[in-house]
Formats: structure tokens, sequence, C-alpha cells
């Protein structure tokens, strides 16, 4: 072997502290179930497994919904799948744009050959429903309402159950992104009466990246039924996805693509320790680590960015002191804590950072060493803050003595 052909050794790889916007800690008994023995994707024992993995994700979403898979591609294609089944060239979709995965909504509706109608947002504001329910007035007959629900470039929470209500009143079906939000915070599918919505597992469902629980209504797939022209994305197309993963269980099983078996036991496994802590317990876990995380950055000076009543436990915006270099902070965060969190984007670059806590990162271990952390690089890069006040904040707020 040449020096040039010598690759890097894999064990060499630092271990990290995932408190960055994604991908999360990832739970030593997904590794582990990644690491079995692959099997083939049409093997009986595999298509239970699949049928196990759809009964976990209807648990996790909060539905009935038959057409409950993960994609086989991150939580983008989600978003794409969602995007290129139901709407057709023609079509006009609104989209809420309050962030960077608005954009990127607005940006699929266009690639569809579809006409985008936009409700803007500023950055760190909820999705307005009353705006929405102007421009449902204003432009009647359209396909869809796309939002996100969990807005990971800001760190806000939509009132999804409200937007979807609005989409279903004018005849619209309802788009939701809830990559982020999926096991962080309260998601209602059926309650909500959304009809498609996509996730990802890299967020509060502490897997690997790489797949996208996505979930569709009966009504959602009679629109894909319905359809008058061929999706024009052959991998997700949702009629030939159908064929291979049943749209109930059991199924036809046809071989569409070969199913990334060994990220699939993963997300078995991260959905079965879901349903072994409970969702409304993994909600609280997160409510309650975001409230310590606050307690400690407010007690040491910092401020968050966004208003309490809109915040997502999961993704934090907390603000840059003045003077201080914010990427010089990550950097040594990364460097001497091991610690990656992330940085501010668009508007908001060099003025926040972004601190997740989700999935196995919304720990009481995570939020303690974050905050002491941050306090060390700050000090040490002669920012002005209360040194030595955020961790008795945070312990009280844990209950830790
Ligand atoms: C992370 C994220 C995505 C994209 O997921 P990938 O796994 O990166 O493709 C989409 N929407 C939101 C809100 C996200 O946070």
């Amino acid at each position: 072997m040449t020096s040039a052909m010598r690759n890097q050794p894999l064990a060499d790889l630092p271990r990290r502290i995932l408190m960055g916007p994604g991908p999360s800690e990832v739970h030593a008994r997904v590794l582990g179930a990644m690491a079995r023995p692959t099997i083939g994707h049409l093997d009986p024992a595999f298509v239970a497994l699949m049928d196990e993995i759809k009964a976990l994700l209807r648990y996790a979403f909060r539905t009935e919904n038959a057409m409950t898979i993960p994609i086989s591609a991150p939580g983008s294609a989600g978003m794409e799948c969602c995007f290129v089944n139901l709407l057709e060239p023609g079509d006009s979709a609104l989209v809420c744009v309050n962030g960077v995965f608005g954009g990127r909504m607005k940006e699929n509706v266009e690639r569809c050959g579809a006409k985008p109608i936009v409700v803007e947002d500023a950055w760190g504001r909820a999705v307005d429903p009353q705006k929405v329910e102007a421009a449902l007035r204003a432009n009647p007959g359209l396909k869809a309402v796309a939002f996100v629900h969990a807005e990971t470039s800001t760190g806000v929470r939509s009132d999804a159950a409200t937007l979807c209500r609005l989409a279903r009143d004018a005849g619209a079906l309802s788009i939701v992104d809830t990559v982020t939000g999926l096991a962080g915070i309260p998601v209602e599918v059926d309650a909500w009466e959304a009809d498609a919505v996509y996730s990802g597992t890299q967020k509060c469902l502490s897997c690997p990246p790489g797949l996208s629980p996505v979930t569709f209504s009966a009504r959602a797939v009679d629109a894909v039924r319905r359809r008058k022209t061929k999706v024009q994305s052959w991998f997700l197309d949702l009629s030939l996805i159908m064929a291979y993963w049943g749209d109930k269980d059991g199924g036809a099983r046809t071989y569409h693509h070969t199913a990334p078996v060994n990220a699939l036991y993963g997300l078995h496994e991260a959905l079965a320790m879901l349903r072994e802590e409970g969702l409304e317990a993994a909600w609280r876990r997160h409510a309650i680590m975001h409230a310590a995380l606050v307690a400690g950055f407010e007690a040491m000076g910092l401020g968050m960015r966004v208003d309490a009543a809109v915040r997502l436990p999961q993704l934090n915006a907390v603000e840059v002191p003045p003077g201080i270099d914010e990427a010089a902070i990550r950097r040594q965060l990364l460097s001497v804590f091991n610690l990656e969190i992330g940085s501010g984007l668009g508007a908001w670059a060099g003025k926040v950072w972004r601190i997740g806590l989700m999935g196995q990162s919304a720990t009481p271990a995570y939020v303690l060493a974050c905050l002491s952390a941050v306090e060390s690089a700050l000090q040490g890069d002669g920012a002005k803050i209360a040194l030595g006040r955020a961790q008795p904040a945070a312990r009280a707020v844990l209950g830790v003595s």
C-alpha cells in the first residue's frame, strides 16, 4: 500500500458528546442491534421485523395509519416523498416559511412543477395561523398546506393541530415536517388529522442518520391513487414502496429496493426503547432537561433567543455574548471537551448557538457537562458572565443535590 492509500483507522475516531441539531447520541443498544448479522431483506424473519417496525412507528406517531413506514434515506427524502407523491404539475400549495426547512419545502413544491403560495414569518416566530387562514381564503382550491412543526434552524414549535385543521377546513392536504419533533414533543398524527407527516431517525429517535419515518392518512393515500400523472421520482413513488412494505401488515412484498437491513435493526431497537420508556415520559424528560439547561444559561447571564411559549425543548437557541467569536468557542468545545453544539444559521449566524437535547442527549449528565464546558470556554475567552451560578441553577431543576 502506498502512503496515499493509507486510510484513517476508525478506532481513532473521537468519541463526542453530541448536542448539536443532529445527529444525537446513539445508545449502545442501538449500535449493538445494528451489528447483528445481516439477513436477506425478503427473509421471513426480516419481514416480521418490518411489521414490528411499522407497528412501533404507529405508536411513535400516535396513528392508526396503515401507510406508516421508514423511507430508506434521511429526513430530506421523507420530505421529498411527501411532496412528489401529493403534488402534480399545475397544483398549488401553501407553504409556511419561518426558517431553513420551510424554505426547502417551497423548493420541493417548485420542483414538483407546482406553485407555492408562501406565508412567511420571521425567524424565531411560530407560523401565524391567522396569516395561514387569510391566505387560504384568498387562494381557494389549494392541494396542500405544508409547514414545519419543529423548526430546527431556530428552535421554534408551531401549532400543528391548528394548522392541520385550517388545511382540512380548506379542503387541502396537510404536509407536516416533524423531523425534530417526533419523540421530543407531542406528535399526534390522528388527533391532528394530519395527512402526510415525515420525520428522521437522527434527532429525538437517537438513531444514526439515514432513515425517514413517514405516515400517510387514508385521504393522502387516496390522493396518490387518484394522480393523473406518474410520480416523477421512481425511488420515492409511494405506490411502488407500498407494494414492498405492504399497506397493511403482511402485504405483497414485491421487490422495490433492498432495504437497509442493519439500519432498520437500529431503528427497531430505538423504537423499542422509546416504547419501554413511554412516549409521555420521553416528552417529559425532554421538557425537564430543557428547563434545566435554560436555568443554567440564564443564571450564567446568557439569553434565550426564542419566546418561552414557542420554544422547542430539544433545540435551544442560546444568545452568544457580545464580542465573543462564537466559532472559536465551538472549536474549543469540540477539541477540549469533545462537545459538539450547533452554530446559528442564516440571519442568526454568529449570534446564537443551537444546542440540541435530543433523545439520548437529553440527560442530566449532558446538560450539566454542556453548561460547565460552555462556562469554562467563555471564561477562558474573557466573556462577562456570572461564574459558578449555572450548575446550582440547573441542579435545582434536575433535583440533583
Ligand atoms: C434535520 C431536518 C431535516 C432533514 O433531515 P436529514 O436527515 O438531514 O435529511 C428536515 N427537516 C427538519 C426540520 C430537520 O431538522
